[in-house]
């Protein structure tokens, strides 16, 4: 098979350049277009070279359109509104869709939906192994305790990060409403300030801290009468989040379109 032609969205972000780098350090994949904002200052720059590598004969554009031609699946670490107008451009093109960013509401969720209707996309809050396990732990946690344990989800990030909870802060907590049988949206309580009053039994709590430079924190507690599980993940390097993209596109050729997660990818589901 020849090697799979990889779009980078965001490519003068810190994800971007990190996916350029792995795309660089994996055999199989070949960096094929890399794209940024218009009026970006990273505008016809070499990607390879904003990634701190040598040159890799790719300039970043703003025209996604040209990027996509003969792209096998284009991997987006970028923003809502980008990943959003990006779906609709791929789904056109029949290029896989690999999307890491978070912050998506409802409707960028139905959209990408749509997309998926025709091509294949995969979307997580994380992409790492190690959090896509988590998740499995936290559903049978959560499961095994009832709701006489409550649970409580608590993230760090850094401080650059402009969205909260965190993309896995939400994964965690649909893993632990999917063991107890209940809808997140029905049961989550994202912030407490004042006088709140007592703690709703079968509540799922989150809690986001920000600060320095943390790729990521994620702690889920699941608090009883006079005992405490905690389950936890950190991350130490973004190059987790990119190897775990990377996989993901290269799972996706030949892949029937509809929407994926990384549970998908990694056979955990
Ligand atoms: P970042 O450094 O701000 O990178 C995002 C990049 O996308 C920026 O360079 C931004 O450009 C660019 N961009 C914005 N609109 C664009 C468009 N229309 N076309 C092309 N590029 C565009 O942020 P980051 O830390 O890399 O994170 C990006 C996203 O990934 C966030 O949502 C974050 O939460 C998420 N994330 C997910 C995972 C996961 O495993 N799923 C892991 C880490 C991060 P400007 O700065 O010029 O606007």
């Amino acid at each position: 098979m020849t090697d799979t032609r990889l779009v980078v969205v965001g490519a003068a972000g810190r994800m971007g350049r990190m996916l350029v780098a792995t795309i660089a350090d994996t055999a199989g994949v070949v960096l094929a277009g890399a794209t940024e904002r218009p009026g970006s200052p990273a505008l016809g720059q070499d990607a390879g070279t904003l990634a701190g590598l040598g040159a890799a004969g790719v300039a970043v554009t703003d025209d996604a359109a040209a990027a996509l031609a003969g792209a096998d699946a284009v991997v987006d670490f970028s923003s809502p509104a980008a990943s959003v107008a990006l779906a609709a451009l791929a789904a056109e093109r029949g290029v896989a869709h690999v999307v890491g960013t978070t912050g998506l509401g409802e409707a960028d969720l139905a959209a990408l939906a749509e997309a998926a209707r025709r091509i294949a996309v995969v979307r997580s809050g994380n992409m790492s192994l190690g959090v896509n396990l988590l998740a499995g732990l936290v559903r049978q946690a959560a499961a095994a305790l009832g709701d006489d344990f409550d649970i409580e989800i608590l993230e760090m990030h850094h401080r650059h990060k402009v969205d909260a909870p965190s993309g896995t802060a939400l994964l965690l907590g649909e893993a632990a409403a999917a063991g107890r049988g209940v809808d997140l949206a029905q049961r989550s309580v994202r912030v407490r300030d004042g006088h709140t009053g007592a703690r709703g039994a079968g509540d799922i709590g989150f809690a986001a801290l920000r600060g320095g430079s943390v790729v990521g924190d994620h702690s889920v507690v699941l608090a009883g009468a006079g005992e405490r599980l905690e389950l936890a993940h950190r991350a130490e390097d973004r190059g987790i989040f990119a190897r775990g993209a990377v996989r993901a596109a290269l799972w996706t050729r030949g892949r029937p379109p509809g929407l994926y997660s990384m549970a998908d990818v990694l056979g955990l589901a």
